[in-house]
């Protein structure tokens, strides 16, 4: 059984992800920004008969990033895998030719940056066979169409896309690898309530890829299958 941290857990996908994670017998830490919605969000796994750690962590806080590595290690020892979930699409992002350069900033360093200062960080406690997973999406994808919704937050998810690649080749020596996935169109607050799938959906590539045999290394999946970039 391994331990594995998620990143904004305490709703959405995240949270699936810690609840299927904890189901299949893993030690999972539930991370999440704000302190009271994760000892929430604990609470409600606890009354499903789950059991979760809580570590607060906003993921664009470098001295948060610090402290829960140092937690990690105290209280676990290591760290098996990390899932880089947390992510934002703010209702400004319309339009790549009027983008507000704060919300510009925002996105950038929540989707693409914090996955990176995070990976950094992490594994100075993960052994071989570490993974790291990054919650991407094909609106960041090099090969499909130009869709025009939310350009700033597709164009965080291709340099995130881009960091996995590097990532894995920098950390192949080492043996820890490297994927990101998509989850498909999600009813999420962020994927809204049309969405077709269900955080169900949403959740399982990240959990094979947490346990699966070997995922391979500066990849990108999708329903447990690779996709283009
Ligand atoms: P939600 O909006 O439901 O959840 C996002 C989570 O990220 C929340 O827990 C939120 O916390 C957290 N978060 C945001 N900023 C930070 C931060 N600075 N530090 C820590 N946590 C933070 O979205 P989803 O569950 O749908 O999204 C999860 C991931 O999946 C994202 O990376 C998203 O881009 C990706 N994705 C989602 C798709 C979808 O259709 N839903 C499609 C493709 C990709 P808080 O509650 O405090 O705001």
């Amino acid at each position: 059984m391994k331990t594995i941290l998620v990143t904004g857990a305490n709703r959405g996908i995240g949270f699936e992800i810690v609840r299927q994670l904890t189901k299949l017998g893993h030690t999972v830490i539930l991370t999440a920004r704000h302190a009271g919605a994760g000892e929430t969000a604990v609470e409600k796994l606890a009354s499903e008969g789950l059991k979760v750690h809580f570590m607060p962590l906003d993921v664009t806080d470098g001295r948060q990033i610090k402290d829960s590595v140092e937690e990690v290690r105290n209280r676990f020892g290591r760290l098996d895998v990390l899932i880089n979930n947390a992510g934002i699409m703010p209702a400004g992002d319309k339009s790549i030719l009027e983008t507000d350069p704060e919300i510009t900033r925002l996105i950038i360093a929540t989707n693409a940056l914090a996955p990176l200062h995070l990976s950094q960080a992490f594994i100075n406690c993960m052994n071989r066979e570490g993974r790291i997973i990054m919650m991407s999406s094909s609106g960041g994808s090099m090969t499909e169409a130009i869709g025009g919704w939310s350009p700033v937050y597709c164009v965080s998810k291709t340099m995130l896309n881009a960091f996995t690649r590097h990532l894995a080749f920098a950390l192949s020596g080492k043996g820890i690898s490297v994927n990101a996935m998509c989850p498909g169109w999600v009813r999420t607050q962020l994927g809204g309530p049309n969405a077709p799938r269900n955080v169900e959906q949403g959740a399982d590539t990240a959990v094979w890829l947490s346990g699966c045999a070997d995922p391979g290394s500066g990849r990108i999946w999708q329903d447990r299958q690779e996709i283009p970039w």
